[in-house]
């Protein structure tokens, strides 16, 4: 099987880390090809040449006809019936638009996983992402503009000194990728990995790495260049898989894991094998005996099934007991959970940094979220603000000062459900006022990676990942649907 090219770069990465502690290591893009999918450039561009000439030659253009090289167009224009007497100056308005700051603003679009591939390295610490581009130097400043508008919601961005471009249309494309590299050489970097949609560009690059100590990464997009050109270490690839890139021992230790809606012994078997730290249980009350069990979904949402049994809280803590695992309660009741949940919490035996509450203003009250904090200092307390995400991006101020009242009644922490509309803005605004942040409902291993990279303070998952030998069982809100209470034994790899 052929090797993964985010695998290979990331032990790659690591081996030279690992032999160079202190070296400022570089990354290297290229740019159009490699970052940017063109096809979305050449799209708006032929729908744009219609719009500004009243002519229709592209209405039927799609994404998907686009296969061929943005200098390349003649077969797109034979596809469409473009008459041969326009096409001179339809080439001609084409790249003079091309290049326009408002079409690099409007028609530039990453390709999948790229940016989050960038950011994760911009994370490193003493590493770096360089640009190597045959763009000239003309387009710096818009170059610069473009990709961080793009990057924004990644929190990914580039800086003047870390984009080499070609010196002017006079200097050869090859030979300003070779500068761009000496570029980079020159200030100190230590460059791990060159990616390059051009096997051309691929292959001068390799003329001037002598010590091979240069991964060289075929974006297998489109491409001119002539496929053999590409030297024969370098390593072709078509995606930029996050799950291939970041293995479980490369997360960041300063964020927080939660195993979320532990309510059944299928699940806290699993958490109990897991490396996952803090466990999560949804705590309401049995309405029959008043007893504290675990369960998702309210009575009302989903009705009492015949053979329905509930782990009660008592039960899980029990368990945990002499663990090392903090538990995170989730209250799904106000006054009467609050008023049993104190006691149970410190009857086994945890409290402060080992226990962590969460409650929505709708069950729990002003003073509810004192008493917690008065009862337990050193908790995490949390609130989930789903609700005020309209009013973070339409009335910032007003939501600042309902956050700041929730803080004021002992709230250390905010979360956020993953599927939010617009959650990336919200994040974004909520971060930059400082607050502690989670981020709950991160299902399936590519969304909790994409979550790892906005670095919150905490995030909560199925964790179900497989690729990491965490499986999730037919459980689903703490009760088994189709009666099924099979425990699945599957030994789980620590994290
Ligand atoms: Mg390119």
């Amino acid at each position: 099987m052929d090797k993964n090219w985010m695998t290979e770069l990331a032990s790659h990465y690591s081996r030279l880390k690992q032999q160079y502690p202190h070296d400022k290591h570089l990354i290297i893009f290229d740019i159009d090809g490699t970052i940017l999918d063109m096809r979305h450039m050449v799209l708006y561009l032929l729908k744009r040449y219609d719009q500004d000439h009243q002519t229709t030659y592209f209405n039927d253009l799609e994404l998907s006809d686009i296969n061929v090289h943005e200098n390349d167009l003649v077969p797109l224009f034979d596809m469409f019936d473009v008459p041969s007497d326009i096409r001179e100056s339809l080439i001609a308005w084409y790249n003079t638009t091309a290049w326009s700051s408002e079409a690099m603003l409007e028609a530039h679009r990453p390709f999948r996983g790229v940016l989050e591939v960038i950011r994760w390295f911009q994370m490193q610490p003493g590493t770096y992402v360089g640009l190597n581009t045959a763009r000239p130097e003309m387009y710096r400043t818009d170059t610069l503009r473009s990709l961080n508008e793009l990057g924004q919601e990644y929190k990914v961005h580039f800086t003047n000194d870390l984009l080499a471009m070609r010196e002017s249309n006079d200097h050869k494309a090859l030979a300003a990728k070779q500068a761009g590299i000496r570029y980079f050489q020159e200030q100190g970097y230590r460059i791990i990995a060159f990616v390059d949609n051009e096997p051309d560009n691929l292959r001068v690059v390799s003329e001037i790495d002598t010590e091979r100590d240069m991964l060289l990464l075929h974006a297998e997009t489109l491409f001119k260049s002539k496929r053999d050109s590409l030297p024969n270490h370098a390593i072709v690839g078509n995606e930029y898989d996050l799950t291939a890139l970041i293995s479980k021992n490369a997360l960041p230790k300063h964020i927080e894991f939660v195993w979320q809606s532990i309510n059944n012994t299928p699940y806290l078997e699993q958490f109990l094998l897991s490396d996952v730290y803090w466990g999560e249980f949804d705590v309401r009350l049995n309405p029959f005996n008043g007893e504290l069990i675990l369960r998702g979904s309210s009575f009302q949402e989903q009705a009492l099934q015949p053979e329905e049994e509930f782990l009660s809280l008592a039960h899980a803590l029990d368990t945990l007991r002499y663990k090392n695992k903090g538990i995170k309660l989730d209250l799904k009741g106000g006054g009467g959970v609050i008023e049993r949940i104190l006691d149970v919490a410190l009857t086994y035996g945890f409290n402060g940094s080992k226990l962590w509450f969460s409650g929505h203003i709708d069950h729990l009250h002003k003073h509810d979220f004192k008493r917690l904090a008065l009862a337990h200092p050193g908790a995490t307390i949390q609130c989930p603000v789903d609700f005020l995400a309209p009013l973070v991006i339409h009335k910032p101020q007003r939501a600042r000062n309902i956050l700041d009242r929730l803080t004021d009644w002992g709230v250390n922490r905010f979360s956020m459900d993953w599927h939010t509309a617009d959650l990336r803005h919200l994040f974004d605004q909520m971060d930059g006022w400082g607050f502690e942040l989670n981020l709950y409902n991160v299902r399936g291993l590519e969304a909790f990676l994409q979550a790892v990279l906005l670095q919150p303070r905490s995030i909560a998952s199925d964790f179900d990942f497989p690729k990491w030998g965490y499986h999730a069982t037919a459980a689903e809100n703490g009760h088994h649907r189709n009666g099924s209470r099979r425990i699945n034994k599957k030994v789980i790899a620590s994290m």
